[in-house]
């Protein structure tokens, strides 16, 4: 199991918890057929579900439908509790891309019993996260990125993160509120449209434009 963010400096962190965001994208809310909640959607993915840059997400024996979801992740760089979204940047020790790989059928399922989704988002190797792009290279306190995915070299998903309903200071204002974030743990903003299925032997890129890449195999 891997254990360690790997910044783009070669710095490293110890990944703590994995908060996701459901619903953050007007549009991917409406193809799932919902509409974007008053308040966010948090779910948690176990810090055992990371995988780095060139690893595989395996799909497991409980489902038949494994989808991608192409995501900005934050990550945390010291304990937030109550923080403001206008102070958020200085919480925030870099930026990757992770694939918020998600059991569908799994989930529709306990959608549908209205029972949690701890094992349609938190399986073993649910979590494939880029390398971290340090946020003093950014430099921007509210920086905007293109995310895009591909599949055996064809474009699924691309989106822009201007198009998140709430803003990664708006989320760690949440967080904070509810949780203490701390140290390592990441932040999964949400997905525009265009998920879809991963099949065994898929190809995955994803990516931050112009910052960094993640390339995932499908076992
Ligand atoms: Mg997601």
């Amino acid at each position: 199991m891997q254990n360690n963010l790997t910044f783009t400096n070669g710095t490293n962190l110890r990944i703590g918890t994995i908060y996701g965001i459901g619903k953050n994208y007007s549009k991917h809310a409406r193809e799932m057929g919902g509409e974007v909640p008053k308040d966010p959607v948090v779910f948690i993915k176990p810090a055992a579900s990371y995988v780095e840059d060139g690893g595989k997400i395996i799909i497991p024996d409980i489902s038949k439908s494994v989808h991608h979801e192409v995501e900005l992740v934050v990550v945390i760089s010291k304990e937030c509790v109550n923080v403001k979204s206008e102070d958020a940047h200085e919480y925030i020790a870099g930026y990757a891309v992770g694939i918020d790989a998600t059991l569908r059928d799994v989930q529709s399922k306990a959608k549908a019993a209205g029972l949690p989704w701890a094992t349609a988002k938190g399986f073993v190797t649910s979590a494939p996260i880029s390398k971290v792009v340090p946020a003093e290279e950014i430099g921007n306190k509210e920086p905007l990125f293109s995310l895009l995915l591909s599949i055996n070299g064809e474009l699924r998903q691309k989106g822009n993160t201007a198009d998140m309903e709430r803003s990664v200071g708006k989320l760690i204002e949440y967080l904070s509120e509810i949780f203490t974030l701390q140290s390592g743990d990441c932040i999964f903003t949400g997905t525009p449209e265009g998920v879809g299925q991963l099949n065994k032997g898929d190809n995955v890129r994803a990516e931050l434009v112009d910052q960094v890449s993640l390339e995932i195999i499908i076992e």
